[in-house]
């Protein structure tokens, strides 16, 4: 087995997740069978009860494990499906320390960081190593080298590298090369310090990732090589790419692949990457669209990064570039001018009553003016509950988990939630079966009649609505398998709009985009254009 664990120095936010990404495509378009686990140096067991405004989207896999965004980086760059093992937490390492300890399995000896916790680090990587004939393993250590937080982690894999054959094991460091003053100074002063803090810990890194606005400058390279021991070919200049997809090519015209598999001793095939014209639609769109992304987290654009990079593979596809119009639903109460100049609405997923009148009030504006519309979970419940209201004419319709006295409860607790007292992995939660309706908006988007996508919430439509919904032009053309959970809903009078309680955009990929996305932006395209036709 093969191990590169990516850390990262200087400051945070410096794009460890898309490099370590960017390797893992590299790495697998060169043949080589490849897996990635993130450590994540906080307390929580998961990343399911944080909060998306400090730490961004939480990703669903397909086992149901909530788990940090960086592993939704890893299955679209790398293309396969992870497990929730493959992100581990200093919450899980100590809970399951902790319970060995009571179930008496450490004899009675004091149970301490090194060796305990260090070891339980060790056997976490390994159980994820050894499901898979993999070549390479990476591993990416979240935070910034010198936080206490991830001391154990550093340590646990200081150890991995002089328990594991030698040669096995590759260090890669990510520090930032900021350039400073009128003649863009590139300064290396950072990546010395930060490498020092890491070989304190005893760690020499053998590559570095150097994030900076412009390429590195030869000299500068040579700075950086002279300072920390590393070797002037294993300084990758990682300058800023307009978007994430950009980043392999930019790693592998600096032989960082080479590099790697040379230290490896593997042998591998020539770079065949079949990003081909996905990466050319990319850069060169041939139209553009405008779609409001309606949320109340958007401040934080990575709470929804899985919308964005779901449009990505949208426009990778079919030349279609989303400029998304980020819009606090909250702003939307009063007035909902600002949807005046967009081709298409995505009211995304969400908790808590919070920003909702102005999703309602999305969704009624998309309605009555036609205008595409695409609802994911909280986005479809909001949809339907704005159909219940000036459809229906349910003037109190809502969801009883935002008004639990409701006359009109037309989303409702799902029924095992009753009880359910824990917020921590309790939701009904990844990959489930759902049957699409045939001669539907749903089956002409499909074309099949099953497909499986990844879930997270609590609450349903209300299943005693259901008829009074269908007379007036609301169908539910998707349910799940015993055919009791409304799991995708079309508009008779508005084929532009479609929901699902399910989110698609976790398993859209590359070159396998979220259909429903994808239609939504189709649908825009051909708004905008009529519009244009109408105007001139
Ligand atoms: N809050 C809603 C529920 O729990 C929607 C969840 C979501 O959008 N992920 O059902």
């Amino acid at each position: 087995m093969h191990y590169v664990v990516i850390t990262g120095g200087v400051i945070s936010g410096l794009g460890k997740g898309t490099i370590t990404s960017s390797l893992g495509h590299l790495l697998k378009s060169h043949g080589l069978s490849v897996t990635a686990l993130k450590i994540d140096p906080y307390l929580n067991y998961d990343a399911g009860t944080m909060n998306p405004y400090q730490h961004g989207e939480v990703f669903v896999l397909d086992d149901g494990s909530e788990v940090d965004l960086d592993l939704g980086n890893y299955e679209r760059f790398i293309g396969s499906d992870l497990a929730g093992d493959n992100n581990i937490t200093t919450g899980k390492v100590y809970k399951e320390v902790i319970e060995k300890e009571r179930r008496g399995e450490y004899l009675g000896s004091t149970v301490q960081i090194i060796p305990h916790i260090t070891n339980e680090i060790k056997r976490r990587i390994r159980m994820v190593t050894s499901k898979g004939a993999y070549d390479v393993v990476l591993i990416e250590v979240g935070g910034t080298v010198g936080d206490i937080e991830s001391m154990p982690f550093l340590e646990a894999l200081r150890q991995l590298n002089r328990e594991e054959p030698p040669g096995s094991v590759i260090f890669g460091h990510v520090t930032l090369v900021p350039e400073i003053g009128a003649m863009n100074e590139q300064k290396t002063k950072p990546t010395q310090h930060s490498v020092k803090a890491l070989r304190e810990i005893g760690i020499q890194p053998d590559i570095l990732f150097c994030r900076s606005k412009d390429p590195l400058s030869l000299e500068t390279r040579k700075r950086i090589a002279l300072f920390t021991d590393v070797p002037l070919d294993g300084i990758a200049s990682v300058s800023d790419a307009p978007n994430a997809y950009l980043v392999p090519d930019l790693m592998e015209k600096q032989g960082i692949v080479d590099f790697i598999i040379g230290r490896f001793k593997l042998g591998c095939k020539e770079y065949n990457d079949d990003w081909g014209n996905y990466k050319e639609n990319l850069k060169n769109p041939r139209e553009r669209v405008k779609i409001a992304l309606v949320g109340k987290y958007t401040e934080l654009q990575d709470a929804y990064m899985s919308h964005k990079e779901a449009f990505l593979h949208v426009t990778g596809n079919t030349g279609i570039a989303v400029d998304i119009k980020w819009i606090n639903s909250d702003d939307l109460k009063a007035s909902t001018d600002r949807l005046d100049d967009v081709h298409g609405i995505l009211v995304p997923g969400g908790f808590g009553y919070r920003g909702i009148e102005g999703k309602i009030a999305a969704a009624r504006y998309a309605r009555e003016h036609n205008i595409p519309f695409l609802g994911i979970c909280l986005g479809f419940q909001v949809a339907v509950i704005e159909f219940a209201r000036n459809v229906l004419g349910f003037q109190d319709a809502n969801s009883t988990e935002f008004d639990s006295k409701t006359q009109h409860p037309v989303i409702d607790l799902l029924p095992e939630q009753n009880g359910v007292k824990d917020m921590g992995g309790t939701m009904r939660l990844g990959s489930k079966k759902v049957l699409v309706k045939p001669d539907t908006l749903a089956f002409s988007i499909y074309q099949k009649g099953e497909i499986y996508e990844r879930h997270r919430h609590r609450y349903e439509v209300n299943p005693s609505y259901i008829d009074q919904f269908a007379k007036a032009g609301l169908i539910f053309s998707g349910t799940d398998d015993e055919g009791i959970r409304m799991e995708i809903a079309e508009f008779r009078d508005n084929e532009n709009m479609i929901a699902s309680q399910y989110h698609s955009e976790f398993k859209s990929r590359p070159l396998n985009p979220s259909k429903i996305h994808q239609h939504l932006v189709l649908r825009a395209l051909q708004h905008m254009q009529e519009a244009m036709e109408a105007a001139a």
